[in-house]
């Protein structure tokens, strides 16, 4: 049987189900899931193989493709948008029941910042992967295909769920379709170091965001200094990673009072590594304040934006 494969970029609004997607097709924790919007922010990678359906796909995060105009979002989208130029085809999911709702109400099926986002995507080879179906009608979603068929005129949509893994056969079988004819090109169970890695800043990131709540906006970021796997083997890994965040103030709410903030956040972040890597961790956390660090192209490519 002839393998397909290639590179295809995920593109979602946060909330449409990217996270569940990712996790569902490549079995392991690639991107955090949370209910709080825009934490994965990194472009995350990951491999989906099929090998009885004979595809696999490289699956390349943007998450930019849908941010608004400010200095750090405008780098953001570049990359993002450079990103769908060098993969072979666009997989847009898209959240069905606010479509549903919109047709059904006589709007357009894409609102404004999905038109934007359309027409940051058109001229590429693009699937629509409707998800979240298990919550809509199966007859409240024919307008809504017909619509986006009219639209976007994808080379195909699939329905999906990602929570209930429903459709996932079905829609690596149309990227097969659409991906080149070659051999797999990565190992089927492959999850590379360097995404392993970024894994892992996102796992910390998320732990700061969780526990201290709306206290410090978007301005941090997490960066692995090292990540000593000597001794994997006995089933140990020693990781030393830093938090950035712009202001000393910022700071101080990250330590938290007699440091008992970074204490949480390592013990939570910790516990959530242990379980991806599967083996004991020792997890040092340092906090550094960077001021502008989010308005500063090489810094940005230097915590692994611009891949
Ligand atoms: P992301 O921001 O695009 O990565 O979205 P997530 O994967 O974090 O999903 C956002 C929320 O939608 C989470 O609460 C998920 O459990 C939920 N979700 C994702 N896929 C589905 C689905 O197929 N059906 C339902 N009902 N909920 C879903």
């Amino acid at each position: 049987m002839a393998f397909h494969c290639g590179t295809v970029a995920l593109v979602g609004r946060p909330n449409a189900g990217k996270s569940s997607l990712l996790n569902a097709l490549v079995g392991a924790r690639i991107a955090a899931v949370s209910r709080r919007p825009q934490t994965t922010r990194t472009r995350l990678v990951g491999v989906a193989t099929d090998e009885e359906l004979g595809v696999q796909a490289i699956l390349v995060d943007t998450p930019g493709i849908h941010e608004a105009w400010t200095p750090l979002n405008a780098f953001m989208v570049q990359e993002a948008e450079k990103a769908l130029d060098e993969v072979d085809l666009a997989c847009w999911i898209l959240d069905a029941e606010p479509l549903v709702t919109a047709v059904a109400e006589g709007r357009p099926v894409l609102d404004g910042a999905l038109e934007q986002v359309a027409s940051r995507i058109a001229g590429r080879t693009l699937v629509v992967a409707l998800n979240k179906v298990d919550t809509v009608d199966k007859p409240s979603l024919l307008p809504v295909l017909a619509a986006i068929e009219a639209r976007l005129r994808p080379a195909a949509i699939v329905p999906i769920s990602a929570l209930k893994r429903k459709g996932l056969d079905d829609l690596l079988r149309t990227w097969g379709r659409l991906l080149p004819e070659q051999d797999p090109i990565h190992p089927p169970d492959h999850v590379t170091d360097a995404l392993e890695r970024q894994i892992v800043a996102e796992l910390v990131r998320e732990c700061v965001f969780e526990l201290t709540e709306q206290e410090l906006p978007y301005a941090t970021a997490v960066e692995i200094e090292r990540f000593d796997e000597s001794a994997r083997a006995e089933g140990r890994v020693h990781i030393h990673a830093k938090i950035l965040c712009e202001k000393a103030s910022q700071k101080a709410i990250l330590i938290g009072k007699g440091g008992t903030m970074i204490k949480r956040i390592g013990i939570r972040a910790r516990k959530g590594i242990e379980g991806l890597l599967d083996c004991h961790v020792r997890l040092d956390l340092f906090v550094v304040v960077e001021p502008d660090w989010t308005k500063k192209p090489r810094m940005l490519r230097g915590l692994g934006y611009a891949g």
